[in-house]
């Protein structure tokens, strides 16, 4: 029996593309004008009428209020974000706050979620393989890029679900486009993807074996970083020059901007093959003496390089700390791949060659690789003949809060996944009965400037003194990179758990406030003698310097040599704190030796003035 179809969706910023695999070889499927890639745009018409794709493309500027673009920039996020307020300054339809801290569009006065708008361009991606396929279509892959959290990523699936799409996996574009570029050629390389979409960037590093074998190495990006924000400051350029000419902003009016944004990212593509273009608006806006005014400006391939330079610069930036997490050198990159429809600008194409020293791959098609290796991992997933395995990496750490507001790390960044880790922590309180266990995602040390997932309470502990029950965290990550996190009593076997989900939607503020309050019921980490000991070193270290600042405070502090020591020496001690808080044995020995330093050199000092 041939196995079941699935679809592979690359569910893109500004297009989207569907793909499947047929008698063993990836295809893209054309949709009914014939293009490969679908603009992910939904429209309410004023009959009430939904349109997606080409067809609601081309009544944007006459329909700007209620034509949605981009909505893969504000999928799974907060609406106090900063990413947020920066993506709805420029846009043309209206958000507003929903339930969840979430945002909702607003289109004819209803409103939609974002998983329901991305759902409405993921159906029309449906439909166009089923006409092609002649047959229903239940099932599908759906890519992300790398870089995307938890809560973006839960958002895709729901997105998936509303479409009545079960999505078998989710999984990252760069990893996707790879698949799609080393698929039945029996490689053995190193290859890096530098994908630079409508709305994001990502780079990731991956390793590609024998027998089918894809592993990531490692991978990063920004999901707020894309050809968006190029037009944009085509946009801004051409709202100054108007402005000089005629006193008028152009963004108080939303058909103008609608008209500019429209006519700015033409202008971005054609420099890509032409060294000038003309941007030409007639009727743009009315004066205030109600003559029409017209925009007219030629913008040269050198003045579009001047404006994106820092943007492109940013990506650079990233690909050369990727390399540094991945712990490569250039030259051990053997194959580039370009991936997104930014990667045509020259510009882009010549920063990514000097970087990485050679010629980026042909052998991969910008637009069409991550949806063709996603019809590439849904074939192999459930096709059993297939031997191909992906092992991808989380692309941010995870880990709990602990007692004084610090994240503790379970699952580095760059772990392969799927993974599970289990670290055993202990209660931070004498007869605490609950511990509230507060899941995040991110970089920081500091818990609050990273990305809450959700947070459960474990009841019924034992009374016992601070330190003495013990509980085991452990953290698991699915191959579609969605996180569960299990904390079970080690006393009484008692256990509680959840599947991290996409509707805390918390704004920094309420998740201070929700650190402030569990205080009390945070864990702490275990204890060993060890750190006990280094622990109670550092205490000691800082009594004696604390108690020695004052006189040499007063000794040193004519001297701006001697007021630079006494800061170096201050945030010393605050270091050492933070590490006897944290009772990080590594931190801890690291500060130690900085305070025996700022003890020895406080004492010579106090003893050179006696
Ligand atoms: P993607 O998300 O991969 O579909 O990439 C879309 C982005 O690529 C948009 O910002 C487009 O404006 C941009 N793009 C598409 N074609 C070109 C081109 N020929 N030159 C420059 N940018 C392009």
């Amino acid at each position: 029996m041939a196995s079941e179809k699935v679809i592979g969706i690359d569910l893109g910023t500004t297009n989207s593309c569907v793909a499947i695999v047929e008698n063993g070889t990836p295809t893209v499927i054309p949709n009914r004008g014939g293009y490969k890639t679908t603009p992910s745009m939904v429209a309410v018409t004023e009959a009430g009428k939904r349109l997606v794709g080409h067809i609601a493309k081309r009544q944007a500027i006459t329909n700007a209020e209620n034509t949605v673009y981009a909505a893969k920039r504000l999928i799974g996020r907060k609406w106090h974000s900063a990413q947020v307020r920066n993506a709805i300054a420029t846009s043309s339809y209206r958000t507003v706050e929903g339930p969840h801290n979430d945002v909702r569009i607003v289109l004819r006065e209803k409103e939609y979620s974002v998983p329901e708008i991305s759902a409405m361009v993921l159906q029309e991606m449906r439909v166009i393989a089923e006409d092609y396929l002649g047959e229903p279509i239940a099932k599908a892959v759906v890519t992300v890029p790398a870089y995307f959290n938890d809560n973006q990523r839960q958002a895709t699936r729901d997105a998936g679900e509303i479409a009545g799409l079960e999505v078998i996996r989710i999984i990252n574009e760069p990893t996707a486009a790879a698949l799609s570029y080393g698929y039945g050629r029996n490689l053995e390389k190193t290859v890096a993807v530098y994908d630079f979409g409508g709305g994001t960037f990502d780079i990731s590093i991956l390793e590609i074996g024998q027998n089918g074998v894809f592993k990531v190495i490692a991978t990063a990006g920004d999901t707020f970083l894309g050809g968006e924000d190029i037009d944009a400051r085509v946009i801004d350029w051409l709202v100054q020059e108007f402005k000089k000419e005629h006193g008028i902003d152009l963004r108080q009016d939303r058909m103008a901007l609608q008209r500019l944004k429209d006519a700015a990212e033409k202008a971005k593509c054609e420099l890509s093959s032409v060294r000038e273009t003309e941007v030409n608006l007639p009727f743009i806006i009315s004066s205030g003496r109600n003559e029409a005014l017209h925009l007219q400006k030629v913008i040269t391939r050198p003045l579009l390089e001047q404006l994106s330079t820092d943007l492109v610069e940013r990506t650079i930036d990233i690909c050369r700390q990727t390399l540094a997490d991945a712990e490569l050198h250039t030259d051990e990159i053997e194959e580039v791949l370009l991936v997104g429809g930014m990667t045509r600008m020259p510009r882009i194409h010549l920063a990514v060659a000097e970087f990485f020293r050679r010629e980026p791959s042909k052998g991969v098609h910008p637009d069409e690789c991550v949806a063709l290796g996603a019809s590439i991992q849904g074939y192999a997933l459930v096709d059993e003949s297939q031997e191909m395995v992906l092992l991808d990496v989380t692309p941010h750490a995870l880990g709990i809060v602990t007692q004084g507001g610090y994240f503790e790390v379970l699952i580095p960044q760059n772990t392969t996944v799927p993974t599970h880790r289990q670290k055993i922590f202990t209660t931070s309180r004498e007869n605490q009965t609950a511990v509230k266990i507060l899941v995040m995602q991110g970089e920081h040390e500091l818990a609050e400037q990273n990305e809450l997932l959700g947070e459960f309470v474990l009841t019924g502990l034992r009374r016992a003194p601070k330190g003495q029950v013990e509980i085991e965290v452990t953290f698991e990550i699915n191959a579609d990179g969605i996180v569960s996190v299990r904390a079970k009593d080690l006393d009484t076997g008692l256990e509680q758990s959840i599947q991290v989900t996409a509707t805390s939607g918390l704004t920094r503020d309420e998740i201070s406030n929700m650190m402030r309050n569990a205080g009390d019921h945070l864990l702490e980490r275990r204890s060993s003698e060890e750190v006990e000991v280094a622990k109670q070193e550092a205490e000691r270290l800082i009594g004696e310097i604390e108690r020695l600042f004052p006189q040499v405070e007063q000794i040193v502090a004519q001297s701006d040599f001697g007021r630079e020591a006494i800061e170096k020496a201050r945030a010393v001690v605050d270091r050492a704190k933070i590490a006897v808080e944290k009772r990080d044995l590594a931190s801890l020995k690291e500060q130690i030796e900085g305070l025996a330093r700022t003890q020895r050199m406080f004492k010579g000092v106090v003893a050179k003035t006696l």
